[in-house]
């Protein structure tokens, strides 16, 4: 038999970003095993990644254009397409138009996407499903470093003494990363506290676990701060050098935060527990806070950021070996994204609309007068505005909203509403019965591309398949579209190397310094290059990286250079569980799924676990409401409700449930939990408050 050849790519999961060596032979059986070369997992996969090969079938595969339901040609939908949005922006303006895009497409798709729409269209409405992932962490990080700068690389769990893990079930959604830290506490007696309301797998392995009350995390790292501050145990000179706003952030935290005990009392945290992490965090300087969505997706996810780097920046914890707040992307590319621009908030290449001299230069860099000249409307408030007519046409890419926006019967009306909407994606989904147009999208295994991780390491996807039936990849989608509106001057593509080399030109582009996302040096790459470029760690090539490790001279990308304490302090949840909601409801991911299972859903042994969609209620709150294990309940909320299995686990804290957010139409009618979650967001990011909605549970009446 022939023996399969492989391709270096990356997988399409995570943030981890790992390397995969993909072999396929003839037939397109593809095998899969971890890149040992690969600096995020030397060769490590976990259940998901290790069954990419699994996933490659053409079942449920879009592979032709449809309009309207039927089978239609390239040039027939494309022109359907350039038609409806560019009459939309003619008659309503460049902003009754709208892009939702995601953390699955590849850098060159999202910088074409961003840039028809901010250069060209002229219009901020591009926003992405990365909105309800890590949005929290980039304003958090503009308020404390200036620019959105992750600080830490995965090499600092190696050479850390202490890792806190809060608001991430690592060991389930990251879990090479998860891996890779109890091997450093195997082999040098690492610790690791985990913060999390859930007992969850994480948890099963650490050496604290504090269950806190939901939405509380403010308030024990304001008492962190306050307890470092009053044992003298805060590093004065990086104080003094290199912040600024310590003693306003200090005397909040103080007030909000006076004593342990007010600390373990609001948390509802035992006081000898909260005492064991301050003396933890406080006696042990090589450590690194990793925080993931339990963090962010919240309507204080900012402020809870925030809280979490002012004890880092206290102590003078950042920008050396081993120490560091690290924010964890849940999506492949959510962190190109990022760097693209491609959050309605920002412009491009880590430049927002704030400052008039962004707009000029981008405006400049892409011949494009007429862009974008403000921010574009954020996920929830732009799939408000397609509910109330605002927006006219909608172009959703390679997502599925109509299961993961929160309170998703709204948005199913909202597309149900919309004059015109387009879907591109690779599979049919819960939101492809909304479109008026589908453009079948190549998969992985079929694009090409790059991809950044959570660390800031630039990996390629490779293709090692051909792209079937007439799908096309994604940048070329929109850049025919482009074509078609006028536009293809701008939009003459024929390789993704192509959009690469102006990404990265574009983030050098009369940067004088002060941005430090600048990849310039790989503007001049040629195509050979381009195709075999080894994973690289920005802003430095790997053999520099410990020489330009991020802020390691105390300077920060701020306008006086200093990094920002932001004082904080706890809020309320948006909601608070009452009489008729009396559950604080969680949701998140499980270990062998990815989102809305378009594609794990497929795969046998991924199902096997889990075989359907469950809610997780503690066994004292399941004998108050006459539930057993296994029954079939109906849980509710203010903004829906869905049907599931209850399964009682002492992991479960009393009063409150867990449902993984998974489930789809397309795999168990009315079990998406986007149809119980709250559109409430945070006012500095826009992230909605997904891991704390008032619930109630009753057994569903199956005779
Ligand atoms: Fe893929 Fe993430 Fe698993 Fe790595 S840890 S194999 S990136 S899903």
């Amino acid at each position: 038999m022939e023996e399969a050849r492989e391709v270096r790519t990356t997988c399409p999961y995570c943030g981890v970003g790992c390397g995969v060596l993909a072999g396929v032979a003839a037939d397109r059986t593809t095998t899969v095993r971890g890149d040992p070369d690969h600096p995020a997992n030397f060769g490590r996969l976990c259940s998901k990644g290790a069954a990419l090969g699994e996933t490659l079938g053409l079942d449920g595969r879009l592979l032709y254009p449809e309009v309207h339901g039927s089978q239609a040609s390239w040039d027939e939908a494309l022109d359907l397409v350039a038609e409806k949005f560019s009459r939309a922006i003619a008659e309503h303006g460049p902003d009754s138009v709208a892009f939702y895009v995601s953390g699955q497409l590849l850098t060159e798709d999202y910088y074409v996407a961003n840039k028809l729409m901010k250069g060209f269209i002229g219009s901020g409405n591009i926003d992405t499903n990365s909105r309800l992932c890590m949005a929290s962490s980039v304003a958090g990080h503009r308020r404390a470093f200036g620019e959105d700068i992750v600080p830490g690389v995965y090499a600092d769990f190696e050479c850390a003494d202490l890792i806190v893990l809060t608001g991430s079930n690592t060991a389930w959604c990251h879990p090479v990363l998860y891996q890779r830290m109890l091997a450093a506490r195997r082999e040098r007696g690492t610790r690791i506290v985990v913060i999390d309301p859930r007992r969850t797998a994480t948890a099963d392995e650490c050496d604290l676990h504090l269950a806190l009350d939901p939405g509380t995390d403010v308030l024990l790292f304001n008492g962190l701060l306050a307890h470092l501050a009053q044992a003298g145990k805060t590093d004065a000179v990086f104080i003094h050098d290199f912040t600024s706003g310590f003693d306003a952030a200090a005397s909040l935290a103080g007030a909000d935060a006076p004593s342990i005990a007010r600390v373990a009392k609001g948390c509802g945290l035992a006081v000898a527990d909260v005492q064991a992490f301050y003396d933890l965090f406080a006696g042990i300087e090589r450590t690194v806070t990793v925080y993931s969505q339990g963090v962010n997706q919240s309507a204080h996810g900012t402020d809870k950021v925030n809280a979490i780097i002012n004890c880092h920046l206290a102590t003078g914890r950042i920008g050396k070996p081993g120490m560091g707040p690290f924010s964890v992307t849940g999506q492949p590319n959510a962190m190109g994204g990022r760097e693209v621009g491609g959050l309605a908030n920002q412009l491009a290449a880590h430049m927002d609309f704030a400052d008039e001299a962004n707009i000029d230069r981008v405006s400049r860099f892409w011949k494009a007068p007429d862009i974008a000249r403000r921010a574009g409307l954020k996920a929830v408030d732009m799939f408000q505005a397609v509910a109330d007519g605002r927006i006219k046409s909608l172009w959703v890419m390679g997502t599925n909203p109509a299961v993961s926006m929160p309170d998703a019967s709204r948005v199913r009306a909202a597309l149900s509403k919309c004059d015109f909407v387009v879907v591109s994606d690779v599979t049919r989904t819960d939101t492809t019965r909304y479109a008026d147009v589908l453009l079948p999208a190549a998969g992985w295994g079929e694009k090409d591309g790059t991809v950044t991780n959570s660390e800031r390491r630039l990996s390629r996807q490779r293709p090692f398949l051909p792209t079937p039936g007439e799908t096309k990849a994604d940048w070329r989608i929109i850049c025919e579209v482009a074509a078609r509106m006028g536009f293809g001057d701008a939009f003459d593509y024929h390789a993704p190397a192509e959009i690469f080399r102006e990404h990265a030109a574009l983030s050098a582009f009369e940067n004088d310094g002060k941005r430090l996302f600048d990849i310039g040096d790989l503007a001049d790459l040629g195509d050979a290059d381009y195709g075999a470029f080894m994973p690289l760690h920005w802003p430095a090539p790997e053999q520099r990286e410990e020489q330009t490790r991020l802020f390691a001279d105390g300077h920060f990308p701020t306008s006086d250079g200093r990094a920002r304490f932001v004082p904080v302090r706890q809020e309320a949840t948006a909601f608070t569980v009452d009489a008729d909601y009396p559950l604080a409801l969680n949701t998140g991911r499980l270990r062998d799924q990815w989102h809305t299972m378009t594609r794990t859903g497929n795969v046998p042994r991924l199902m096997a676990n889990a075989p359907e969609p469950a809610v997780d209620i503690h066994p004292a709150d399941a004998a108050a409401y006459h539930l057993k294990d296994g029954d079939l309940a109906r849980l509710s909320t203010r903004f829906g409700f869905v049907r599931a299995r209850v399964r009682l686990t002492e992991a479960q804290r009393r009063g409150q449930a867990f449902m993984p957010m998974h489930w789809s139409g397309l795999f168990a009618a009315k079990a998406a939990a986007g149809l119980l979650s709250s559109p409430v967001t945070d006012p500095h990011s826009g992230q909605p408050e997904l891991k704390h909605v008032p619930a109630r549970i009753v057994r569903e009446n199956t005779g």
